[in-house]
């Protein structure tokens, strides 16, 4: 799935790997594809509309999800957004029909009464690695509403936004390498430092990435706050 330009995530790691001699290569895994476990180092589920979501699900479950399970347990990082984040859970129940998902984090999603959660969202997090609080801003638009189980714990705490329910104050999930998040914008060229950690997380490297010039990104990046904000 792919939805508000997620794709421009995949281009801005491509670009900051590129940029830095890391290669990258883009295997798409469509409808029927399975996923070999042992050759990817991040995988990447893009949003999407419910019709979208009812259309890949049960293919994630019954064709990618053993494989993504075997991938993460041996250190490859996931990241999932929105719709692709209510697929990382155990379901994203809609009025008339229950969308299964791959249950890689103990989460779920219910299509509930109330408005959809829509705006700007800057939210802080703290990352294995990374000194103090960083925040991260993007863009949502979800209509679904995710609850995290008792021991999950969230990527983020909203500053400014609806989050994963519009109340918890807890936006995204993450458990270990895996994250998923309401955030488009896409996520990623708005905020690098998030990008370089992926890279980092997922190549299992010890060291944060070789810095680069970083001025347009950080201008996107103070931008994307100021929309949220939070200056
Ligand atoms: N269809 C889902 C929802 O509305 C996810 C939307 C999205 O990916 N932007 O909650």
């Amino acid at each position: 799935m792919n939805i508000y330009a997620d794709r421009g995530n995949l281009l801005l790691l491509e670009r900051r790997c590129a940029w830095r001699g890391i290669g990258f290569e883009v295997t798409a895994a469509g409808l029927g594809d399975a996923i070999d476990p042992a050759v990817h180092d991040l995988f990447y589920l893009g949003g999407g509309q419910d019709r979208d979501q009812v259309l890949c699900a049960q293919d994630l479950v019954d064709v990618k999800r053993e494989a993504l399970e075997a991938a993460v347990e041996r250190g490859a990082a996931l990241l999932a957004v929105c719709g692709g984040y209510q697929l990382l859970g155990h379901s994203y129940e809609l009025e008339d029909r229950s969308i299964p998902g791959v249950g890689l984090v103990d989460v779920e999603t219910v299509r509930a009464e109330g408005p959809r959660l829509i705006g700007n969202i800057a939210i802080e997090v703290e990352l294995p690695g990374i000194e103090g609080p960083r925040v991260l801003a993007g863009f949502e638009n979800h209509g679904g509403r995710t609850s995290l189980g008792p021991g999950e714990r969230p990527l983020g705490r909203v500053l400014r936004g609806h989050g994963n329910d519009g109340h918890s104050g807890f936006e995204g999930v993450r458990r270990g390498n895996v994250i998923g998040t309401y955030m488009h914008g896409p996520l990623l060229p708005k905020n690098t430092w998030f990008a370089d950690w992926l890279v980092q997380t997922a190549l299992g490297l010890d060291e944060p990435l070789a810095p680069l010039d970083d001025e347009l990104e950080d201008a996107a990046h103070a931008s994307a706050r100021r929309a949220a904000g939070v200056p």
